[in-house]
């Protein structure tokens, strides 16, 4: 594949394959097979590789490797930790309050609408201000003695808030409240630890931070305890049966290894081209505003509405000028409806539909965001013409 012509800002919605990781993935793929469930010399090997990576991924979140559970996604993640600890605290306290941001990423927000349509359970929003940030204080007022788990995103994938997650943690800790939150997209860019931000639950996905797609983990706090999302063998302490994806694993490990080792540089790199970009859209289109906090927002991530256009026709317009952006959620294309999330933060339709995000990484350069800014006053005018004619 050639892929000369075309740039890509889109690391939101996945990373490419750091090629040191794909390097540490190769040997389980071929001579190192095992299973690690097996007794044998080559389970041993994948055993040893298996545990290995759990401790790396512990390691770099400040957890217990004990502490780690390896999923088949961040979606996975986020599924387990809400559906296992909604039916966890229903059975062993009758718990049946389940309370949420408004800008969750669907692998949560849609967990929590089935756990309250087919399971009964109460589901309730928080607020968020304008940047799409939860008030920790707000959690407090919220919190019941019914609540079974309270899940805040870390930060968000479409507009790239921050949120006050070691507040919001210590308040559920001093309640005694299971909290969980979604690091999927954060996990790429600040450092984790879930001792400093008191969470029970901690989600992350491998092909976010240049590792491979299909695997994630679950940080899940030793004595927390859930009930299983798949049944079988005694695999993952028994949390989630299956056998083990050692390569993926492996890759995963690296990958955050990695991560933690580059994310300061990366993200100085990073704040730098994206503040670079905020400034130069919001000089060169009329009728736009940033979405998300101006500041505290993921380092690699800018997201804008511009008045009066249509959100899908402008990314089809620059996919065909040779640039690789989204609207938001991955999930949402050809959906005409305004995204959930910048309903939540007070866009009108007319805003919310013209949406735009832009995700820089490891191959954006100044170059790119150069000729990013040169063709996009064009294409927002084009857009505005179809859309008014
Ligand atoms: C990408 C993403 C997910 C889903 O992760 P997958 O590994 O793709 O299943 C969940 N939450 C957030 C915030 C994300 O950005």
């Amino acid at each position: 594949m050639d892929n000369r012509g075309h740039v890509y800002l889109d690391y939101a919605a996945t990373t490419p394959l750091d090629a040191r990781v794909l390097q540490a993935m190769l040997p389980y793929f071929s001579e190192n097979f095992g299973n690690p469930s097996s007794i044998h010399y080559w389970g041993q090997m994948a055993e040893a590789a298996l545990e290995q990576a759990r401790q790396t991924v512990a390691t770099v979140m400040n957890a217990r490797s004990d502490e780690i559970l390896f999923t088949s996604c961040g979606t996975e993640s986020d599924n387990l930790a809400l559906r296992g600890a909604a039916f966890f605290e229903k059975q062993v306290r009758g718990a049946n309050h389940i309370l949420i941001s408004p800008v969750e990423h669907h692998a949560v927000s849609q967990t929590a609408t089935q756990l309250a349509e087919a399971f009964g359970f109460q589901l309730e929003y928080l607020s968020v201000d304008e940047f799409g940030q939860v008030d920790p204080e707000e959690v407090r007022s919220s919190i019941r003695k019914e609540t079974a788990i309270v899940s805040v995103v870390y930060a968000n994938n479409e507009i790239g808030t921050i949120n006050p997650i070691a507040e919001i943690g210590a308040i559920c800790q001093e309640k005694d409240i299971p909290f969980h939150t979604d690091a999927v997209q954060a996990a790429a860019h600040l450092p984790m630890d879930v001792r400093r931000d008191h969470v029970d639950l901690l989600a992350i996905g491998a092909h976010k931070f240049y590792g491979p797609k299909g695997i994630g983990a679950l940080y899940v706090r030793q004595g927390m305890e859930l009930l299983p999302a798949q049944t079988g063998g005694k695999q993952e302490k028994n949390l989630r049966a299956g056998t083990h994806n050692i390569p993926y694993i492996v890759g995963m490990a690296e990958a955050l290894r990695l991560t933690s080792i580059e994310l300061h540089e990366r993200s100085v790199r990073l704040t730098e081209l994206r503040d670079y970009l905020i400034s130069g859209v919001l000089l060169r289109i009329p009728r736009v505003r940033l979405t998300g906090h101006p500041t505290n927002r993921l380092p690699n991530h800018a997201s804008f509405v511009f008045e009066g256009v249509d959100g899908n026709a402008l990314l089809m317009l620059l996919d065909q000028a040779g640039f690789a952006c989204s609207s938001g959620s991955a999930c949402r294309v050809g959906m005409p409806k305004p995204s959930e999330v910048l309903t939540a933060i007070g866009y009108s339709s007319i805003w919310a539909l013209g949406s735009l995000r832009v995700t820089l990484g490891s191959g954006t350069t100044r170059e790119q965001i150069d000729e990013f800014l040169e063709m996009l006053p064009e294409k927002i005018e084009q857009v505005r013409k179809i859309s008014t004619d």
